[in-house]
């Protein structure tokens, strides 16, 4: 397969942590070029309101910060483009990334901040109501349920959390768990039936979340009895998993059983030399907008170093 161009630095997607390894890279000299992905911009552009990023005291709205990020990284002097990757082939050097499946760029070193995806049910009401109560991130949306009631589905380690997290602001969180144990851990699972305010619905799954312009309520069934209930509720959280978007590395990067990328800790080091991963492709416990920010920049000065060290 002919290349049909030769870059030093690529970026592979456009999160926080794909504009920050871009402004770093730039800024070092690398010229960067950055695809931007099926969604441009990230997770952040389906969230509303960002309160705890840094630097913005006022807060900002997701999809206007990830524009800022563009911007920035712009005015840096880096390559963004609209694309997709495809496929790789990081069997030799330089490393050879497919876009859209139609052209190949050979890199001397490659970023990865492809990001994962929230799981979703998959029910009509859930894509109906997203953005109107319905969430996949407790975290960046509790807040504005405060003093309310709320319900989350999902019984790992993550729905622990943020079931543990919505406690502290809404009146009563109920959780939906669809059988008749819990997958998080067990210290966390401890901490979620020893709070008072989270009631737990075992074998219970959602039937549909209720209310034509926000959410009011949830529809629950019983998955042994069949039993049907509707419970009043002003948000619906899903914690249900997230998926990497790691499938076009399959068979060349490590990755774990979830297929999260595998780095060197401490480091943005992937097994194959001159390929870096950030963000939340390789990062299942924080998935922060500033720490996939933070490990972009270290995604940077990796591939920075790694092409001085190289002479390329
Ligand atoms: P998990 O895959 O661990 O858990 C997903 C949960 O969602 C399971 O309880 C699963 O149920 C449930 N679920 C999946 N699909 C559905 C569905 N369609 N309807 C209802 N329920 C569903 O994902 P997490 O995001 O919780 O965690 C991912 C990884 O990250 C884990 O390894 C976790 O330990 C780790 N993590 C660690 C943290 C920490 O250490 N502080 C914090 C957050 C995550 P079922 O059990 O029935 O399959």
């Amino acid at each position: 397969m002919g290349a049909n161009e030769k870059v030093d630095c690529l970026i592979i997607g456009s999160g926080p942590a794909g504009y920050t390894a871009a402004i770093y890279a730039a800024r070092a000299n690398l010229k960067p070029v950055l695809y931007q992905g099926i969604q441009p911009g990230g997770q952040l552009t389906i969230t509303t309101e960002v309160e705890n990023y840094p630097g913005y005291p006022d807060g900002v709205q997701g999809p206007e910060m990830m524009e800022q990020f563009e911007k920035q990284s712009r005015r840096m002097g880096a390559d963004i483009r609209y694309g997709l990757a495809t496929k790789v082939d990081f069997s030799a050097h330089p490393l050879k990334v497919e876009i859209d499946e139609e052209k190949w760029i050979e890199a001397n070193a490659v970023i990865i901040c492809t990001g994962a995806s929230a799981k979703w049910l998959g029910i009509p009401s859930e894509q109906k109501l997203n953005g109107y109560g319905v969430s996949a991130c407790a975290v960046c949306d509790g807040f504005f349920f405060k003093g309310k009631e709320v319900a989350i589905v999902g019984a790992g380690d993550t729905a622990a959390e943020e079931a543990l997290y919505l406690s502290k602001l809404c009146t009563k969180v109920h959780m939906i768990i669809r059988r008749d144990e819990m997958r998080a851990s067990k210290i966390m699972q401890d901490r979620v039936m020893n709070t008072p305010n989270i009631i737990i619905y075992w074998n219970t799954e959602t039937d549909e979340i209720l209310g034509e312009k926000k959410v009011e309520g949830v529809s629950l069934k019983n998955n042994i009895t069949g039993e049907k209930i509707e419970i009043p509720v002003s948000a619906f959280f899903v914690a249900i998993g997230h998926q990497p978007n790691s499938e076009i590395f399959k068979g060349w990067l490590s990755m774990d059983e979830a297929g999260y990328l595998k780095t060197l800790p401490g480091t943005s080091k992937t097994n194959v030399e001159g390929v870096f991963a950030a963000g939340d492709v390789q990062d299942k416990i924080y998935r922060q907008a500033v720490t996939a920010a933070g490990s972009g920049c270290m995604a940077a000065l990796d591939a920075e170093r790694f092409l001085g060290e190289k002479g390329l």
